[in-house]
């Protein structure tokens, strides 16, 4: 029974046992993996951590046992390879391979399936969220492509995935109940998966390079292009004035992450949680796009630093006693590479690496200036920002 087993948990030992059972198996050896190649970017807890609570959680069921073949130092990365040295090892003994239904529907992403259907049985959990009519045209399909021998596995459906468990862990709610009592001690004392000190995001949040692969594909090309220029000009900001890159990097990239909604949506989500929206937003849903998009940063991409978020909420209209990433951002997002439309542009950008704050105050000045020309209604809070920043720079 293969998986990543972060953290193992009584829904993994449910199957087990079911297997066990229905297929009056000798043993179930749980199979954890080292760096899944399919799951590249997301961070899991150490390899000796999860080993560690497979053991914990099969002490007292002696029909469970660890198999560390994809974790030992010589380790294999893929099934197939496993299941090959299994294979020459044990050249007397049937495997069968357990994995979950959504594995099954991914089967043949997977490296060597026609191996692998070759060197054992594969027992697939039916779980109450594919139907029935699905499952089975998937298994025919994969019985005709690679020959694959695959058996159905009823198993009550204890809906208690990993990463519900390490999102409960790390919004401190109680997972007891959902795992061995001795796992839930272990996860408890080692402080597993709760984020660690200072760490910006959730321990299954995404990675820089998979939030743009994200944003790319919401974002229109220019909006994206914009939002990678402000992200480097983030870094170098914070280059020079000694902030944490990927921290800024972040704050830069994810500045607009709502602005490519449709207004209408934007009003519609900003509504049904609760944010709270002026008159002014109302008449002019696109002003919503930075408080909106500190929310969605939070709520679908998993960030939880706090200076971040308030970088994003006050990107386009700053406020007054900003912190040093709110300016990084505010300015970056003025003097990124793609803009060229307003003013003594060449000015502000070599202003902005030699003192921040008095950049700050003539992208405000220019923006008032503006805002003044302009038909369009107006927010009060870039000309407080305005009048704040004229007396303490
Ligand atoms: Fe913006
Ligand atoms: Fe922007």
């Amino acid at each position: 029974m293969g998986g990543t087993f972060d953290p193992i948990h009584n829904a993994h030992l449910n199957l087990a046992e079911q297997a066990y059972r229905q297929f009056s198996l000798d043993a179930v050896w749980m199979l954890p993996n080292g760096n899944p190649p399919h799951k590249s970017g997301v961070r899991q807890e150490d390899v000796s951590h999860r080993i560690r609570m497979i053991q914990l959680a099969i002490e007292n069921r002696p029909y469970l046992k660890l198999c560390n073949l994809e974790t030992s130092k010589k380790e294999f990365h893929y099934t197939f390879e496993t299941l090959q040295h299994l294979k020459n090892a044990y050249p007397h003994m049937i495997f069968y391979f357990i994995m979950g239904a959504d594995s099954l529907f991914e089967f043949d992403a997977w490296r060597e399936p026609e191996a692998i259907s070759r060197d054992c049985v594969i027992l697939a959990a039916v779980r109450d969220n594919h139907h029935q009519e699905q499952m089975s045209g998937k298994v025919a399909e994969l019985k005709a492509r690679f020959g694959a021998d695959i058996r159905l596995l009823d198993t009550p459906n204890m809906d208690i995935a990993s990463s519900e468990i390490r999102k409960r862990i790390c919004r401190g709610e109680d997972i007891s109940g959902m795992m061995p009592p001795r796992v839930a001690d272990y996860i408890k004392k080692n402080a597993l998966y709760t984020g660690g000190k200072g760490r910006m995001r959730r321990a299954d949040a995404l990675s820089i390079r998979d939030l743009k692969n994200e944003l790319e594909k919401e974002m229109d090309e220019s909006r994206f292009e914009h939002t990678i220029g402000v992200m480097y000009i983030c870094a170098a900001l914070a280059m020079r004035y000694g902030f944490d890159l990927e921290r800024a990097m972040l704050a830069g990239l994810m500045h607009d992450c709502a602005k490519c909604m449709p207004n209408a949506k934007k009003l519609k989500t900003a509504e049904k949680n609760h944010l709270e929206i002026t008159e002014l937003e109302r008449r002019n849903p696109f002003m919503l796009h930075a408080k909106l998009g500190a929310f969605i940063a939070r709520k679908k991409y998993d960030i939880e630093d706090q200076e971040v978020l308030d970088a994003i909420r006050w990107h386009t209209t700053g406020r007054p006693g900003m912190s040093l990433l709110e300016k990084i951002v505010y300015v970056a997002d003025y003097i990124e590479p793609k803009r060229d439309k307003a003013p003594n542009l060449s000015q502000i950008r070599q202003l902005a690496f030699e003192d921040l704050n008095l950049a700050l105050l003539r992208i405000l000045e220019e923006t008032v200036d503006y805002l003044d020309q302009s038909d369009d209604e107006t927010d009060d809070i870039t000309r407080q920002t305005y009048e704040y920043y004229k007396n303490h720079v």
